[in-house]
């Protein structure tokens, strides 16, 4: 059990509204007052996209400074990209770059996972989403603890998921003590696989919630949370507030945007930001993400662990999903794929299924690295519904555009010479935070990458795959092999003999 003596406890929901944020944590990361998402900076950059055609030369080089250093860009480099980005010829150079950094940093891996919703109870009130305490139409529930056991059944037992992103409202009930239970609880789960028998269970747990004060966040590190992950919404200012009403928590733009530094400060240094498009102009929002990101780096050396990609998508009980002005299309999608892998080369970039399948396929090769399949965002929608794809509105969310399952998605990367990867190594051996920064942006990680992502997909084929798809697999295995027995002849040997004994059914193994 966690040691949670050190978190603050509130009479009630009241009480939580006006006293959560803690202003010294805010104002540490602030000094000066000044804000590190310097809107002037990003509204210069936007006039000058508008203004320029983008110079190929210029564009080539941003592309090269990105390729050789990996190195995050400067916002008026990214805007020059932005500029090049309506421009067919300068848009595919700049994706083949996109797709290369992708492969030197992480292989042509695809990281597997699934999003696990733990509770639909929210004290905020923003305006696009049905959990929103105002919406009298949402079912509302928090999972017990017995019921996430039977979710983790479903999920780690019939799906083979090892990787989750557990999702929170923000509440008094579901308060740092139920997520740090529910992190433990998930751990602590193993069940027989179908198809081998072997035990079987979930490894990595990231966690999506709101901001936490770094009390909290260091009970979240003592029970092994993997990526904790705040989307910003939207880092426009004025927007912020329109969406987020002042009187509740989610109002204070500032106890939001400086949560990732509260988390370092706490040593949960795997962080994963993003911003719901939809809500203001693209441009501006990836222009700030490349802020926050360098602000992060000039703090701790570390940037973020992974950036998501949500867009607005139709929910209970509200119309901003259909009316904003700000609304993408699929190729502006694509655009902002590319743009942000150049952009912050070495992060690990998620597009989940709330993409329809078109959009998901069009942007694996355009840098992207993990995506969710299999999923289902209803509050006990696994085991309820038996993993089938079950869509209610007022249960979930929003609803779901890739519902695709896993054995599905693996063939589809398969035939695109993509291994799917359920590895979890990464936190466990200790390559987090900067750990890790060096490790990817030297390409060293990625080797890891292939190595761990072959014995987890053997583990995964062996425990749940369809006789189609564990033919289709094998053959991807033994090619993936070759290629590391040429590049790492003297490591090999070793490396065989950990796909040796997971083939006859030990588990767990990773580099
Ligand atoms: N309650 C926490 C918070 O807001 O930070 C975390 C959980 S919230 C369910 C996770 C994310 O869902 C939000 O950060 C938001 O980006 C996204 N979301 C909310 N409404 C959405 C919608 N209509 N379409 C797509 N994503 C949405
Ligand atoms: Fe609550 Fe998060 Fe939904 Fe806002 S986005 S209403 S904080 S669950």
């Amino acid at each position: 059990m966690a040691d949670t003596g050190g978190i603050r406890k509130f009479k009630n929901a009241a009480d939580y509204i006006k006293n959560f944020a803690v202003r010294q944590e805010i104002e540490k990361y602030l000094p000066g007052g000044v804000h590190f998402i310097d809107e002037e900076r990003i509204n210069r950059c936007i006039a000058e996209i508008a203004e320029r055609r983008a110079d190929p030369a210029a564009v080539r080089e941003v592309i090269a400074k990105s390729e050789t250093t990996r190195e995050t860009l400067q916002p008026e480099e990214t805007a020059l990209l932005m500029a090049a980005a309506s421009d067919p010829d300068l848009f595919e150079e700049m994706r083949a770059a996109a797709d290369r950094i992708k492969h030197a940093v992480y292989d042509n891996r695809i990281v597997m996972f699934a999003p696990l919703y733990m509770s639909n109870l929210c004290v905020n009130g923003c305006k696009y989403c049905g959990f929103r305490s105002g919406n009298a139409r949402q079912l509302r529930r928090a999972l017990t603890m017995d019921e996430l056991k039977e979710e983790i059944d479903v999920l780690a037992g019939r799906i083979g998921h090892k990787r989750l992103i557990a999702v929170y409202g923000e509440h008094p009930t579901t308060s740092t003590e139920y997520i740090a239970e529910s992190i433990e609880t998930c751990y602590g789960r193993q069940v027989a696989a179908p198809r081998s028998g072997a035990k079987v269970g979930i490894r990595r747990v990231n966690v999506n919630a709101a901001p936490l004060p770094v009390a909290d966040l260091r009970v979240l590190r003592s029970v092994g949370i993997g990526t904790f992950q705040v989307f910003q919404e939207t880092y426009n200012r004025r927007l912020y507030g329109e969406m987020h009403p002042a009187w509740s928590v989610k109002g204070n733009y500032d106890w939001r945007t400086t949560c990732f530094h509260r988390c370092m400060e706490a040593g949960v240094d795997d962080v994963g930001l993003g911003v719901l498009y939809g809500l203001c102009d693209w441009r501006f929002e990836l222009l700030a993400t490349v802020l926050h990101a360098r602000d992060l780096e000039k703090w701790f050396n570390i940037g973020p662990h992974t950036l998501s990609f949500p867009r607005l998508e139709p929910a209970s009980g509200t119309r901003v999903p259909e009316e904003s002005p700000w609304l993408i299309d699929n190729a502006t999608f694509a655009r902002i794929i590319v743009i942000a892998r150049l952009s912050v080369p070495y992060t690990g970039i998620i597009v989940t299924a709330r993409e329809n399948a078109a959009s998901r396929n069009r942007v694996l090769d355009h840098g992207m690295t993990q995506l969710d399949c299999s999923s289902n965002i209803a509050i006990k929608g696994y085991s309820d519904f038996e993993n089938e794809a079950h869509q209610e509105k007022e249960r979930q969310q929003f609803l779901l555009g890739d519902v695709r399952s896993i054995d599905e998605m693996v063939r589809y990367l398969a035939g695109r010479g993509m291994i799917t990867s359920f590895c979890t190594a990464g936190y466990r051996c200790g390559r987090t935070g900067g750990c890790i920064m060096d490790a990817l942006k030297t390409g060293r990680e990625g080797k890891f990458c292939k190595i761990n992502a072959v014995l987890t997909f053997r583990e995964w084929l062996d425990d749940f795959a369809s006789d189609g798809t564990r033919k289709i697999g094998d053959a991807l295995i033994e090619k993936e092999l070759a290629g590391i027995r040429e590049w790492l002849p003297k490591f090999y040997p070793t490396v065989l003999k950990q796909y040796e004994a997971t083939c006859r059914g030990e588990r767990d193994l990773f580099f």
